[in-house]
């Protein structure tokens, strides 16, 4: 068995998040990834987007390509319509979870289904390392029903979406990156929701980067005695160690838990191509405009 002393991660780092917009006015606030040096190896970039103004939503993401990474939309709230250049028509309903491996290049749309009410989830970009970058591209839309949801015996509960939670003598693995399947960074992705003054510890693979991102009430983060907050709309980047812990504040909280393998790659991004030599992204943009990442799917 393990002996080695368990190491707390700490917050190491807070990015807070910026309000802006992308697609054609879609308003949202971009913590990771808002500037180049804010990216958490291998997390590009990390949007929510929560309004009940369906000004801020409506324009949707008209088509735009992508190429050499993955994209993962969460909705928590509201309806997206997702259709790609290979036929793929999703519906992203709330709790619904997009899965989308660019690769060597996908076109795609993602535009809202509704014209009042709520939107509300995030999408994130996590890298891919460069012998999968030109990949063909996949797609995999994965409905509420089939993310676990886990209740913690201190009350709250757990929604894994990748990676497996250890629950005492309990494992539960998510749709994404379960024992059947490992994608490359080997990523982890739960959504947990805790009462106030509830706790929550899991481990995490020591070489992994991990990140926490609260998007309603707050959180205290790290060991007993050293604890740290983090409070809402804020990425909060966590030190090496191989386990989390955290304590809900006063009116509990929400929060994402991502962690995943760096890959320690250089990093060259032009808009919604990532790739890891300037020469690399030229040729992306050539490709797109010679009509190649259509072709690609053939
Ligand atoms: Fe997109």
């Amino acid at each position: 068995m393990n002996t080695v002393t368990t190491r707390t991660r700490q917050l190491q780092n807070i990015i807070p998040s910026i309000a802006t917009s992308d697609g054609a006015g879609v308003k949202l606030r971009r913590s990771i990834g808002a500037q180049t040096n804010l990216r958490v190896d291998p997390f590009l970039m990390l949007d929510e987007f929560g309004t009940d103004n369906p000004g801020d939503y409506i324009a949707g993401f008209p088509p735009h390509p992508h190429r050499g990474f993955e994209t993962v939309t969460y909705m928590l709230d509201g309806r997206m319509q997702h259709r790609d250049h290979l036929g793929n028509v999703g519906d992203l309903g709330p709790g619904s979870v997009q899965w989308m491996t660019a690769g060597r290049g996908v076109i795609h749309s993602e535009m809202p289904q509704q014209e009042s009410g709520r939107m509300r989830g995030f999408q994130l970009w996590i890298n891919l390392p460069a012998r999968e970058k030109m990949k063909p591209a996949a797609y995999r839309d994965i409905p509420p029903t089939e993310i676990p949801q886990v209740e913690l015996p201190g009350g709250g509960r757990v929604k894994v979406i990748a990676g497996t939670l250890v629950l005492a003598d309990k494992q539960i693995s998510g749709p994404v990156n379960n024992c059947a399947r490992r994608l490359s960074t080997d990523p982890l992705y739960f959504d947990v929701a805790l009462p106030a003054g509830a706790s929550f510890r899991h481990a995490v693979n020591a070489e992994h980067s991990a990140f926490l991102y609260a998007y309603e009430g707050s959180l205290e983060v790290g060991a007993a005695g050293q604890l740290q907050k983090l409070a809402a709309q804020a990425a909060g980047v966590l030190s090496a160690g191989d386990e989390v812990a955290v304590v809900a504040g006063k009116k509990g909280a929400r929060f994402i838990l991502l962690a995943a393998r760096p890959l320690h790659e250089p990093v060259v991004q032009r808009g919604p191509f990532v790739m890891n030599t300037r020469e690399e992204i030229e040729q992306a943009m050539l490709d797109y405009q010679n009509g190649e990442f259509v072709k690609s799917a053939a």
